[in-house]
């Protein structure tokens, strides 16, 4: 079985919204042995969208549209498919119907204008849909090169009258075509409920599970001479790299012809890329460095006593970015209760005692200050961990023996503070994304020494 998606917009033509509707279906599509042929991106033209209909008919077994069912003029993709099949719009009371209690709900009229989402092309079944008034289309084109009068899977829909067509050969596979609105949230839904249970007892091909593995602190050249033989080309589960924001990512897949197989060597090529790369790798899937460390925090070994460990921090050319980002993470309350954003040389005296003799001798971006730094945040917050950052973001005051990137970060422990200098390469967003991360990922591997 496979499957063309065609995606309808013009804010995706125009680059506004990124197309992740097609990333989705296309996971969930090979989970259950759907090749996927191709992803088209067409704007709201109706044209376009009934030739992108018309090509895909005989070239594949399922046309999955998202995009253009709303009510307003530029929503064109149920005329399109109904000028496709060559049928009539027809009303579908009981959608209308639907949609006016939607309404009615909130007390409010329905508008006339959204009236035409209670038409689905003749013969189409309908697609119901529980967030929103935009109701999917399920049907049955034919294709103009082999047109069939049985071209469908399952049971004919109510009124469907397409036996003056002539036959397809039997060689020929038939097609199905579903469309739902591009709203994320309602399309996966309509695809959870509705189309994912009639696809699946057709999938017929290799089954493809993913999953992603996240490591930090080292270069995609070195992980992969870490994992040797595991990256080879044609080893199945394929483990492949990609790097983002400074995460090195392993990409596994595992092309089998049953879900329990694919299953059981994506979970033994996972546990083999954990042993080769151990602490390297921080994470799995949707998993993130402050994630992590909120997991590691929120859960310390029974031995070191009770309730969640508390982290603080004091930052300087980060500006409060590592505070954002342990706090991104909903319940961060339990772990993390106070920072310091000392960004002149007087604020850290001021708010955290650091010697004006210190930072004379040694200046601001130094690794005795950033320990200070640690320290008295970790005293002042009453905290059993503390972080601290002081650097170079550029694009100016760098100097040759403190460049640009030249960063210091500390953290503070019951039992020791270890302060460390890094030269982080890139423009100053860069540096002070990295900066931060690599914060998270010493506390971590602190934590996980804990263990
Ligand atoms: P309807 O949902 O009524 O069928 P529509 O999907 O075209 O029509 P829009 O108002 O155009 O409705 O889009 C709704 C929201 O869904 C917008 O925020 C749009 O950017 C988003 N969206 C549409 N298509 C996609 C897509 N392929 N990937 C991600 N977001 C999308
Ligand atoms: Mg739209």
């Amino acid at each position: 079985m496979n499957a063309i998606l065609i995606s309808i917009g013009d804010e995706l033509v125009l680059g506004q919204t990124i197309d992740t509707n097609s990333a989705w279906l296309s996971q969930q599509l090979a989970a259950i042995g759907c090749g996927v042929l191709e992803h088209i991106t067409i704007p709201d033209d109706q044209s376009q969208i009934e030739r992108a209909i018309t090509n895909s008919i005989s070239r594949c077994q399922i046309i999955l549209i998202t995009g253009g069912l709303g009510p307003t003029a530029d929503d064109l993709t149920r005329q399109a498919i109904a000028a496709a099949l060559g049928t009539p719009l027809v009303l579908n009371e009981p959608w209308l119907d639907n949609m006016k209690q939607f309404f009615a709900r909130r007390k409010r009229p329905m508008p006339q204008t959204n009236s035409i989402q209670a038409m689905i092309p003749t013969g189409a079944r309908i697609i119901w849909n529980n967030h929103g008034t935009a109701a999917g289309i399920d049907a049955d084109p034919v294709s103009p090169l082999f047109p069939s009068p049985s071209a469908s899977f399952g049971t004919m829909g109510e009124g469907e009258g397409l036996s003056s067509v002539p036959q397809k050969p039997a060689t020929s596979q038939p097609c199905r075509l579903f469309a739902v609105p591009g709203v994320p949230k309602e399309m996966k839904g309509m695809f959870a409920d509705y189309i994912l249970p009639i696809l699946r007892p057709l999938s017929s091909g290799a089954v493809i599970l993913s999953s992603t593995l996240h490591t930090y602190s080292l270069g995609e050249s070195a992980i992969a001479e870490l994992l040797g033989d595991l990256m080879d080309r044609t080893r199945n589960p394929s483990v492949g790299t990609t790097v983002s924001g400074g995460v090195v990512s392993l990409r596994i897949n595992a092309r089998f012809s049953t879900l329990q197989e694919a299953q059981r060597q994506l979970a033994a090529t996972v546990e083999q890329c954990r042993h080769r790369l151990r602490s390297l790798i921080y994470g799995q899937d949707d998993q993130t460095l402050a994630s992590v460390v909120a997991d590691l925090l929120l859960h310390p070994p029974t031995h070191f006593g009770p309730g969640p460990l508390i982290v603080a921090t004091a930052e300087s050319c980060t500006g409060g970015l590592l505070a954002k980002m342990l706090t991104d993470i909903p319940g961060s309350s339990a772990y993390f209760h106070q920072g310091w954003i000392t960004y002149s040389n007087d604020a850290k005296i001021k708010m955290l005692s650091v010697d004006s003799q210190l930072l004379a001798a040694h200046g601001a971006v130094s690794e005795p200050v950033v320990a200070a730094m640690a320290q008295s945040a970790r005293q002042n917050a009453a905290a059993h961990f503390a972080l601290a950052i002081s650097g170079i973001a550029g694009p100016t005051g760098g100097t040759p023996e403190k460049p640009v990137g030249t960063v210091c970060i500390a953290l503070a422990s019951g039992t020791s503070t270890e302060a460390s200098t890094h030269l982080f390469p890139g423009d100053r967003e860069v540096i002070r994304d990295r900066s931060a991360k690599t914060a998270l990922n010493l506390l971590r591997l602190q934590l996980l020494k804990l263990h």
